[in-house]
């Protein structure tokens, strides 16, 4: 028998819902058309990329026209970031980023720098925060574009984008925010939170992996990419993944509908962890902000232990967690995001991020403790 799974790791992607499967499934079997083919069978898979557009429009207080869809939230990140820097080029090439971001748009920023772009990585306090008067004392003459996360993936620490918006918008300077984590989470409106630009992923709201949004707004110009066909708008060559679309949009559809239930209860349940580890464990550090962070992020350290060596501990116990990011796990240095932070390797080494999600129950988070209760003190011996 297969041992029962206890997944916390929902920022690292989540389970595709089953009213998600069913609308997709037709697509890949009797609607096979390509969405580009001017028959009946091209123009019904068509259409169903056109009601995915309005869903996720809708979603985000965008229009359909400003709506592209990639392969996934990283290819969002690089279509911004690049064809918004190509295309300005002669205006400027001073980019502003954060410290915290995803590698998805900090290593495009290298290869931007390789190609004669400037980037300032702004830094972030100690609860994740970036500075509001450090963003703006480093803006320049010719900065073409603001790119910060709007709620990082390892501390779920959520920025001010509102007043990042304001600012971006007083100085004329385009705002692109990586939105991956936040999607299906928070609330977004890219209308009064001022937002030029915004990446998306649907695997990390109960769709399907390998198809993302990049939103951009209405009149402001980037070059693409990717050259070939001229499927969305030009600015995305590739036949369209009709049947991911299709998930991605009803994905969208769900997750932004129930949004306050769901964010009450993870809040709850994580406030219940932090409540347990408090009772039961002590030397431990909660990273990130107490109260603005995404409701079910819970990062903690854990002075004296190794964080994977307690990824592997768990699970045995059929526990699915995260020891800083997917994307960095075997890598032997420390978590980017928690240096920035100012933690000490020790701490960094030592952290355990839970992502909460649709499925966890309280009895969940009672299973989990019990086992941290009893692995760490065998680590820290
Ligand atoms: C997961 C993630 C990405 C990458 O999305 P993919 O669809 O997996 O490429 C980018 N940014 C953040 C903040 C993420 O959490």
């Amino acid at each position: 028998m297969r041992m029962k799974i206890r997944y916390f790791d929902h920022a690292a992607t989540t389970m595709v819902k089953e009213e998600v499967v069913k609308e997709m499934l037709p697509y890949f079997s009797l609607e096979y058309g390509n969405a580009s083919s001017l028959y009946t069978l091209g123009r019904k898979a068509r259409k169903a990329v056109e009601e995915a557009r309005e869903k996720v429009a809708k979603a985000i207080g965008a229009k359909p026209k400003e709506i592209y869809f990639t392969s996934c939230g990283s290819e969002a990140d690089n279509l911004a970031l690049k064809g918004i820097a190509y295309h300005n080029q002669k205006k400027g090439k001073h980019i502003i980023t954060s410290k915290i971001e995803h590698p998805a748009i900090l290593e495009t920023c290298k290869t931007l720098e390789k190609q004669g772009f400037e980037v300032t990585y702004l830094n972030v306090d100690e609860n994740g925060f970036i500075s509001l008067q450090e963003l703006e004392a480093s803006i320049r003459q010719d900065t073409i574009l603001i790119s910060i996360m709007f709620a990082n993936n390892e501390i779920g620490t959520l920025q001010p984008i509102y007043e990042i918006g304001n600012i971006a918008r007083k100085h004329h300077i385009l705002f692109h925010t990586d939105s991956v984590q936040a999607v299906g989470n928070v609330e977004i409106d890219v209308e009064k939170m001022q937002i030029d630009a915004l990446s998306m992923s649907a695997h990390k709201f109960y769709g399907p992996k390998g198809v993302g949004v990049l939103y951009v707004r209405e009149g402001v110009e980037f070059d693409r990419i990717q050259d070939g066909g001229h499927q969305e708008k030009n600015k995305r060559a590739g036949t369209e993944n009709v049947a991911g679309i299709v998930g991605l949009g009803k994905a969208i559809e769900l997750a932004t509908k129930n949004i306050e239930e769901y964010q009450k209860k993870l809040t709850n349940l994580r406030e219940e962890y932090f409540s347990q580890i408090e009772e039961k464990i002590p030397n431990y550090k909660i990273n990130g902000d107490r109260i603005k962070r995404l409701p079910g992020n819970a990062n903690v350290s854990f002075e004296g232990i190794e964080g994977e060596e307690l990824l592997l501990k768990l699970d045995e116990k059929g526990i699915c967690a995260s020891a800083g990011s997917a994307c960095s796990s075997g890598s032997p240095t420390p978590s980017h995001v928690l240096l920035a932070i100012g933690l000490k390797p020790e701490l960094a080494y030592g952290s355990l991020r839970i992502s909460l999600g649709e499925e966890n129950t309280k009895e969940d988070i009672d299973f989990l403790v019990e086992q941290l209760v009893e692995i760490i003190p065998k680590l820290r011996k």
